[in-house]
């Protein structure tokens, strides 16, 4: 079977390996010269890379961390108990590239499809996994996305970090800012603008170099996954998680999604399939709309409720009192419940 990948991401990286796996011979074919990661804070939990048929990828791993940490604005902090990694993504997106040749596909570098390109292709499936500016996304599947900036310095910097960091305080970003230390740099950065951004270095004192600044769309709430046998992934498809906006992970398991139904004959199915996957779960619109509605007073009182805790196994006293708390909004709050425990295992 002829199956062309569109895009040397980690949408394309990782589905490439997975069919190779499976016993398929793809093609990537990517519009640069050299692999080269787009703009990314390169967190991702171990248990998520182990899903990926590629390895050791330790020696890619730039910084590890015990747990991640969620700081609340009166600097309460609650604990997700689970080993994670600031990846150093473009030396592991060349070391995944080098291995999916070496396991037989097909690399073809310095290759933009543009649309002469894509009319003259090939294939009996094509991947596209171009990102969140991909034309083919709009215009040959007609999917449609909500679109988040996202801004990130690149620092270094002298900082006393307790694990991942993920500050929820409305006064930087209406969704959340983070530090992610990189060995001797950081990935500093939110949802949201450059001048927020500023705020948020300023406010947290971080003194330091900037060595480099970034921003990129980060795409949400795709609603269109395929177009007969040209099949949406990653960015491309806009099914970043909506409310940690992690991408990494919604590829690798829409890849697995992906590559079950080439194996079941079943390429049709691919949009149902991924729609039903708990990547795309229905409960993340409502508790993003909630989460978007609370402010600082909010934030605090459940932070006060949280200090201390690892959120990996809350206890069903502390469940109970988050409910109580939010009597009047209870539909939402078990709603925001249930999507903050799939973003804990589908989203990073
Ligand atoms: C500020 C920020 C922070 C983030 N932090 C995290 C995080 O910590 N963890 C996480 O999991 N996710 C994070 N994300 C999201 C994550 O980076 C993306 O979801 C992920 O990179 C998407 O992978 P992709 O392969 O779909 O697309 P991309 O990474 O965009 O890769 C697309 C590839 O396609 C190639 N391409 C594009 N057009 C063409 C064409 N016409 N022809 C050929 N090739 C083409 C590009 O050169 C590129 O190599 C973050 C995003 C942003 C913006």
């Amino acid at each position: 079977m002829d199956i062309k990948i569109i895009g040397a991401g980690p949408g394309g990286l990782v589905t490439g390996l997975k069919l190779l796996e499976a016993g398929f011979r793809p093609t990537i074919i990517e519009k640069q010269k050299g692999i080269v990661s787009t703009l990314c804070a390169e967190g991702l939990s171990k248990e998520t890379l182990s899903r990926v048929p590629f390895g050791p990828w330790d020696s890619y791993a730039a910084h590890s961390f015990k747990h991640a940490t969620f700081i609340f604005p009166s600097g309460q902090k609650a604990y997700v108990q689970k080993p994670c990694y600031t990846m150093d993504r473009t030396s592991w997106f060349r070391a995944m590239a080098k291995a999916f040749e070496e396991k037989g596909g097909k690399l073809v570098l310095g290759e933009n499809i543009d649309e002469k390109k894509f009319s003259e292709l090939k294939y009996d499936v094509l991947v596209d996994a171009t990102g969140p500016l991909s034309w083919i996304s709009r215009r040959v599947v007609g999917n449609t996305m909500k679109i988040k900036p996202g801004v990130q310095y690149r620092m270094k910097i002298d900082y006393d970090y307790d694990g991942m960091e993920f500050f929820l305080d409305k006064r930087y970003s209406d969704e959340y800012s983070w530090i992610f230390m990189k060995g001797e740099t950081a990935n500093v950065g939110l949802l949201g603008s450059l001048k927020q951004l500023d705020a948020f270095i300023a406010d947290k004192k971080l003194k330091g170099t900037i060595i480099r600044k970034e921003a990129y769309n980060i795409p949400f709430f795709g609603t269109k996954m395929q177009e007969g046998n040209v099949l949406l992934m990653g960015d491309a498809a806009g099914i970043t998680n909506p409310l940690t906006k992690g991408g990494m992970a919604c590829c690798i398991f829409a890849a697995e999604v992906l590559v079950q139904c080439v194996k079941d004959g079943k390429v049709g199915d691919y949009d149902r399939r991924l729609k039903a996957h708990p990547v795309l779960a229905k409960e993340y619109e409502t508790a993003l709309e909630y989460f978007m509605q609370m402010d600082n007073a909010v934030l605090d009182r459940i932070g006060d409720m949280v200090d201390g805790e690892d959120l990996t196994h809350m206890s069903a006293g502390l469940k109970a009192k988050l409910l109580a708390y939010a009597l009047l909004n209870r539909r939402k709050m078990t709603t925001l419940m249930k999507a903050v425990s799939y973003c804990n295992k589908y989203s990073w």
